[in-house]
């Protein structure tokens, strides 16, 4: 989080039990104002147990929740500056995408002619002016998300949850959504809170994310960051794909490089990305972005890391292909842009022969396993 945003709102020390699960383990966080942060994970990781603490639809068993310095853990959910927009949009069928929208300020009792005013507003911010007057079951599946995240910003809260948003639409719509919702984010400068399972739309969307898993926070930063300096190999392997290599230090080369034997596979070069002594047993994570796969043995004197090994799988993306390589007794996925490849190069097919070579910093020490 940058200096300036500073701690809006503060969950510290956040337990939820459910019997004798532990939902939510001690998570402490710290979001700023006007930041889009994810709460990314899989399936039962806590995200939404988190979500709905935030929300006042649950109270934590213990732990404080601060909203721009006021302590919000015990207030109800009407009573809070926040709004929450689910996966399945939760719009009122009978009521007109007006009325819809209208609905908070009605209840707040807002008088007439401003309630007009914000709606308005709200219909030309998600773009849906001219569906005022239809009903939900009018509009498509990326219209009605929209009219639900103008329901929850006619109410002009100081965050907004979004609870796996678009989870129920296709992937084209997804993306497309994805933009709109920056942009809204650009027009409306509040704090946004992204709860999703999906790495892309965390990453597209963030500032920055905390990874979760099983109850607790594995890392928290920025996309690039987490993408790029994975602390444990659950960061690491759900935040994009990656190869694990696990072996010894056998050289402390000087502070940059290290030797490293690993089992079955061969002795590589390493970037000491924390300080490493001789014997000690290390992670590796290697992106399958990083390596090059490659038809002839290259020069050593380029490359600090090269293995060569036999394709068992070929999986064409258009873009890319994807190759697992069997090097020893490891079998490591690279991917390879199509443009990487010479001109009147032929691609490598199963059972061919290639080398895979990397430098020593494409690999990641990892602190955790
Ligand atoms: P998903 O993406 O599937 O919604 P999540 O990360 O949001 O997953 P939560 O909904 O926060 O996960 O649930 C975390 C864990 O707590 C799950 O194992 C879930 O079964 C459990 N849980 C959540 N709410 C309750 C409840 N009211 N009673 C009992 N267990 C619950």
């Amino acid at each position: 989080m940058s200096d300036e945003m500073g701690s809006f709102l503060r969950f510290e020390n956040i337990t939820r039990k459910f019997g004798s699960f532990t939902a939510v383990n001690e998570v402490s966080l710290e979001i700023g104002q006007g930041e889009t942060f994810s709460l990314l994970g899989p399936s039962g990781c806590g995200k939404t147990t988190l979500l709905r603490m935030a929300a006042g639809f649950d109270r934590p068993d213990s732990g404080r929740i601060f909203l721009d310095g006021k302590d919000i853990t015990l207030l109800p959910p009407e009573l809070r500056p926040v709004n929450t927009v689910f996966q399945n949009y939760a719009l009122f069928p009978h009521l007109s995408i007006r009325d819809n929208i209208a609905f908070g300020p009605k209840m707040a009792k807002h008088d007439r002619a401003s309630i007009q005013r914000d709606v308005d507003a709200m219909l030309e911010l998600v773009d849906l002016k001219s569906h005022a007057n239809q009903k939900p079951s009018q509009l498509s599946g990326g219209q009605k998300q929209r009219v639900a995240i103008a329901r929850a910003l006619v109410n002009k809260p100081k965050v907004l949850l979004l609870d796996e948003p678009l989870a129920a639409l296709d992937l084209k719509l997804r993306q497309r959504l994805l933009v709109e919702l920056d942009a809204i984010h650009d027009e409306v400068g509040i704090t946004f809170i992204y709860v999703t399972h999906d790495q892309g739309e965390a990453m597209s969307i963030s500032d920055r994310i905390a990874v979760m898993n099983k109850g607790v926070i594995e890392q928290i930063g920025p996309p690039a960051e987490i993408y790029e300096t994975p602390r444990s190999s659950f960061v690491a392997a759900f935040i994009g794909d990656t190869n694990f290599l696990d072996g010894r230090i056998t050289e402390v080369i000087d502070r940059q490089f290290s030797r490293c034997e690993v089992c079955g596979f061969g002795t590589i070069t390493i970037e000491n990305d924390k300080p490493v002594a001789v014997g000690d047993l290390i992670h590796l994570s290697l992106r399958p972005e990083k390596l090059n796969v490659l038809r002839e043995m290259p020069n050593p004197a380029i490359s600090q890391n090269i293995v060569r090994g036999e394709v068992e799988d070929v999986i064409y993306y258009g873009s890319h292909t994807r190759y697992w390589i069997r090097c020893g007794e490891w079998k490591l996925c690279a991917e390879m842009q199509h443009r990487n490849f010479q001109l009147n190069e032929s691609r490598p097919k199963w059972g061919d022969e290639v080398w895979l070579s990397w430098q020593a910093s494409d690999g990641y020490l990892l602190d955790q396993y």
